[in-house]
């Protein structure tokens, strides 16, 4: 049975919030771009988009964002970053210096792929889903590292591309860009079950 529809923010500083607004309204979530502190008092749950993450940290600074961000997931709020909204949400980057909200235990490197390889996509398995995910990798991080309490859901040449810990849930790759909707159902799926 579905509850009341619950409120979905999308952080909408830079990258590609849009799409992920649009695949929430499919879903029939209602949804709040996210910009300012007081957005975060009218969400349940929260997406951090692909981007730039460099761009995304600068801005979450300047708005005032960074506090909030950290308080609100501390507390339970269900969230899911894709790409750039996973090396956001990840406690250390290997390979630079820049603002991280380390609601996420993981080392990440950004662009792990190097240029060769920028762009990509691939069928991975998901534990709990059936049929392979398409990830669509976009000059994606890879986690190098994850802390006792992340669970790896899958992973690319046996690297994690698909972390969840407690009320965080992280790609590498961009569900968004598909046309499959399980880990967006994922997210909402924990709001019904919390
Ligand atoms: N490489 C980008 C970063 O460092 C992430 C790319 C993406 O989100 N598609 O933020």
């Amino acid at each position: 049975m579905t509850s009341s529809v619950r409120r979905v923010g999308v952080l909408a500083l830079q990258g590609d919030f849009r799409e992920h607004l649009s695949v929430l309204n499919e879903l029939g979530a209602h949804t709040v771009e996210v910009r300012v502190p007081h957005d975060l008092e009218s969400v349940d749950a929260l997406i951090v988009p692909g981007g730039e993450s460099t761009t995304i940290g600068r801005l979450a600074t300047l708005y005032g964002m960074i506090e909030p961000l950290r308080k609100h997931i501390k507390h339970g709020m269900p969230t899911l970053g894709t790409c750039a909204g996973m090396i956001f949400l990840a406690s250390r980057v290997t390979d630079g210096d820049q603002p991280l909200i380390g609601a996420l235990e993981a080392s990440v490197e950004r662009n792990a792929f190097g240029r060769q390889n920028e762009s990509f996509e691939v069928d991975i398995p998901v534990k709990g889903l059936g049929d392979p995910v398409r990830a669509v990798f976009i000059r994606a991080p890879l986690i190098e590292e994850v802390g006792d309490g992340v669970e790896v859901l899958a992973r690319h040449r046996g690297r994690p591309v698909f972390v969840r810990q407690a009320n965080v849930m992280a790609t590498s790759f961009h569900p968004e860009l598909t046309e499959d909707r399980r880990i967006h159902q994922m997210l909402l799926d924990s709001l019904e079950a919390g």
